[in-house]
């Protein structure tokens, strides 16, 4: 066994740290150890075995003055196998390179096991302790001291209980002696006791939580089991009284509806241990017989030959809304599966509904692994585990899901390629889209990116030939597209003399509708009542106490809100500022719509779809269920409306402020506004009947505007390129957004200026560097935050530089948490 090995840990900082094996121990590479660092102890996974004693620098010795290093060693080898096998460790190392995050959170992103690593402190007893304890018996008062009594009485209590033990968790250690934090810390500051991290690994053995029936088989016809229960005791009773909770799922029945049984006691949950043979649901008939057009027909035989060739393919699957693509996957992944290989299926946050999931259960049965934002540690963990066996080689899930441990994958697709939620906002800083592209390159698999709107960079790459370019272009069974009808709101204004939100073109085409029993939809992309408070007498906004952005009024809710950073306030009666009363709510949001709506409409049953009325997945399609059931005649909301699945009897789309994010400094605000229209657009038209979109807008030369009223994707991307191409914008070079921020502004404005002046006196040929200048939202969440923007035709020179800057921010000691680097950044704001 070699001497020592290279461990990434999950802390900000940018290398692997060096610890030496004790004798006995195998760790591997890939695999997880439990180590030392600093005060703590942590799990990371080992990236090198090797000889080379290392130098005080980088390893994590006890102490840097000695001259002899002091190498801390492995406690546990936490896996015998590797967690992380060559592909998925070369491609979080491409991931720490590319996005220049720390090697070791990238790991803790690529591997979803946190349950299985129990955090825990635990004290003991020093030599000094024992001393103060003995005085403290002999002379019955110890030595003078600012504590009061009881607080000594508490104390001794504390080194009484610790001395007849040898380490004691804090948990039960303050439970026992009902000592406080403080006076726990003032004692080891007093070398009294020793505080240590004695976090482990869980219990290895596994266990599956399984449902069994309670003996009510002859009880059941006298039992009061209202639909949802008796699916589940139904099943339970077929399956022979026992099955895996997990596989209860594909019911499609509310998980509230078990606890439900549990607690009348009809049904009990057991641990049962993994080996255990879980008999399983018989899969439902399969729905998914599907009738494909020739369009989809070639989609998929496209495919299906790029798989079976075995090597990388890349495929844009441009398809216009309500062309079929989702069958498409689906019979792709059929196959696959069918080839006993794996596929993995990445959609976005929102497109990951119950209903969804439920397909895809019926479809693949106990195949399928699916993985969302709503799972617990535990069941991630289940779930990665599940892939990991082989057990399931059919993955969907959102952005995380490109990094389940699947065996031999074919097949990568991604839905809805250019949405935002693709891209982590956080450490690491990756794109989903982007990841899978790469995956699929090293794995010498397919990756088909699917969109009816695809993101500049796609469409460009096909153009370019990089990827095969497959389109649907028309809808199932022919539908025709919408008509749109643009409504410009300035003659509005000059015709009516009043700020209108609802033009009286929108008014009418919605009271026809509604005579006519058909269905509408209105988008406003801002949720909340009023955007904006304002004094008018002194022309004061209420802004956030924590971000330079101004309070949203929520009506129902009453209260003031920041949409950025979630602080809530009181409405205000007066201004903060001079005191006036005159304050006054201007603009609207998607709150103040419903209820300007509900004005015109009293007769419409009108449901709202924003983030205030949306908590959970089940709440989304609840609302988009009533509309297709015919419960609601209108539906108005934010974005989220525009990305619902299957709406039938929507025959009008109304877009209030199409043109919202045209005024935002971000380059990409044309693209989203153009794809946010083209989505919402699609959602008009039922059978034959074509729909209409109403839109209205202040900016209707926009060609955003424009061509997304004419359906002309081509042409939008035609001068959209030209535009990023003379601002050498992506695609045409790459970009980088360096934030540097800080809850105290002389900090942030010393950081970014000597970070400027680093960037001014350093050679960097062929790279733009932009800043520093004071962020768009120059305050957020108390941060206060400066930014640079790096431009380059080069990508391996840009980053070669931003190397240098991280360099240079550590050796001036910026925290590496405050300096964060965005590449290829979705948001410039
Ligand atoms: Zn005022
Ligand atoms: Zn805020």
């Amino acid at each position: 066994m070699p001497a020592f090995c290279d461990v990434a840990l999950a802390v900000p900082l940018d290398m692997a740290f060096t610890y030496a094996i004790p004798a006995g121990m195998e760790p591997v590479v890939g695999g997880r150890v439990l180590v030392p660092f600093r005060q703590q102890r942590l799990s990371g996974i080992v990236v090198d075995l090797h000889d080379r004693a290392p130098q005080a620098k980088n390893s994590a010795v006890n102490s840097t003055v000695h001259s002899t290093v002091n190498i801390k060693k492995v406690i546990e080898v936490l896996d015998q196998t590797p967690v992380l096998d060559e592909q998925l460790l070369k491609l979080g190392k491409w991931i720490a390179d590319y996005y220049l995050a720390p090697v070791g959170e990238v790991f803790r992103t690529m591997l979803p096991l946190a349950a299985e690593f129990k955090r825990a402190v635990a004290y003991g007893i020093t030599d000094a302790g024992h001393m103060a304890l003995h005085l403290a018996g002999t002379s019955g008062s110890p030595a003078r001291s600012k504590r009061t009594p009881q607080q000594q009485l508490v104390e001794f209590r504390v080194l009484d209980y610790l001395a007849e033990r040898e380490s004691v968790r804090e948990a039960s250690l303050r439970a026992a002696t009902k000592v406080s934090k403080p006076l726990l810390e003032g004692m080891v500051r007093k070398k009294w006791i020793v505080r240590e991290d004695v976090s482990a690994v869980r219990d290895a053995t596994r266990t599956v939580k399984v449902a069994g029936l309670v003996g009510v088989e002859a009880a059941r016809g006298l039992l009061k089991l209202n639909e949802n229960q008796k699916i589940i005791i139904d099943a339970l009773a077929a399956a022979g009284g026992k099955v895996a909770v997990e596989s209860l799922r594909g019911l499609d029945v509310p998980r509230s509806t078990l606890g439900t049984l549990v607690r009348r006691g009809l049904v009990e949950l057991l641990d049962e241990a993994q080996d255990f043979t879980v008999s399983k649901l018989k899969p439902r008939r399969s729905p998914f017989e599907f009738e494909f057009s020739a369009a989809q027909k070639e989609a998929l035989a496209k495919i299906g030959e790029a798989v079976a060739a075995r090597k990388f393919g890349g495929m844009l699957l441009h398809g216009i809304t309500g062309s079929g693509k989702t069958a498409v996957y689906l019979a792709c992944m059929r196959q696959v599966l069918d080839q006993g290989r794996s596929s993995i299926l990445l959609v976005p946050e929102i497109g990951l509904t119950p209903a969804v999931a439920a397909d895809l259960r019926q479809m693949f049965g106990d195949e399928v692994a699916i993985l969302h934002s709503g799972l617990s540690d535990a069941e991630r963990a289940e779930q990665w585990h599940r892939i990991r066996r082989g057990e399931a080689r059919v993955v969907a899930g959102t952005r995380s899901a490109v990094f389940a441990p699947v065996s031999d994958l074919a097949l990568m697709i991604v839905d809805e390629e250019q949405d935002s939620s693709y891209k982590q906002e956080e450490t690491p800083r990756y794109h989903a889209r982007d990841v899978a592209v790469m995956r699929a390159k090293m794995a010498g698999a397919v990756v088909v990116l699917g969109s009816a709107t695809p993101s500049l960079e796609s469409y460009y790459n096909a153009k370019k030939n990089k990827y095969a370019l497959v389109e649907l272009r028309d809808r199932v069974e022919n539908r025709p597209l919408p008509e749109v009808e643009i409504v410009d709101m300035r003659q509005e204004f000059q015709e009516t003399g009043q700020e209108q939100v609802i033009s009286r073109k929108l008014a009418a085409e919605i009271r026809e509708r509604l005579d006519k029993k058909e269905q509408v939809m209105v988008l406003l992309n801002r949720r909340g009542y009023s955007p904006v408070v304002l004094c008018r007498a002194c022309g004061k906004t209420l802004q956030c106490k924590n971000c330079a952005v101004s309070m949203t009024h929520h009506k129902r809710e009453q209260k003031m809100e920041c949409h950025y950073c979630g602080s809530v306030e009181r409405i205000p009666n007066k201004c903060a500022q001079c005191g006036s009363e005159y304050v006054y709510f201007a603009g609207t949001g998607s709150e103040k719509l419903e209820e300007l709506l509900h004005g015109m409409f009293p007769q419409a049953r009108i449901g709202r779809l924003d983030r205030d009325t949306v908590r959970g997945r089940d709440d989304f399609e609840h609302a988009l269920n009533a509309l297709n059931e015919g419960a609601l005649d209108m539906l108005v909301g934010t974005q989220m409306i525009a990305k619902g699945h299957d709406i039938h009897g929507v025959t009008l789309v109304g877009v209030i402020g199409a043109d919202m994010a045209l005024g935002l400094p971000d380059f990409r605000a044309a693209e989203r506004t153009f794809q946010l229209l083209t989505q919402v657009a699609g959602r008009a038209g039922r059978g034959q009947s074509p729909g209409k979109v109403i839109l209205q807008t202040y900016f209707q030369e926009h060609y955003a505007v424009q061509f997304a009223a004419r359906h002309d994707f081509a042409g939008f991307y035609e001068k959209e390129l030209q535009f990023r191409a003379w601002m050498h914008y992506p695609p045409y070079g790459a970009i980088a957004n360096v934030l540097i921020r800080s809850e105290k502004l002389d900090e942030a404005l010393s950081w970014s200026g000597e970070l400027g002046r680093w960037f001014e006196k350093t050679r960097h040929e062929g790279i733009r560097v932009l800043g520093p200048a004071a962020a768009p939202i120059t305050r957020l969440k108390r941060d206060y935050r400066y930014h640079f923007i790096l431009k380059s035709a080069s990508r391996e020179k840009m980053n070669a530089l931003l190397r240098g800057m991280l360099a240079e921010a550590a050796a001036r000691k910026i925290p590496r948490t405050q300096v964060i680097v965005d590449v290829d950044p979705v948001w410039l704001m």
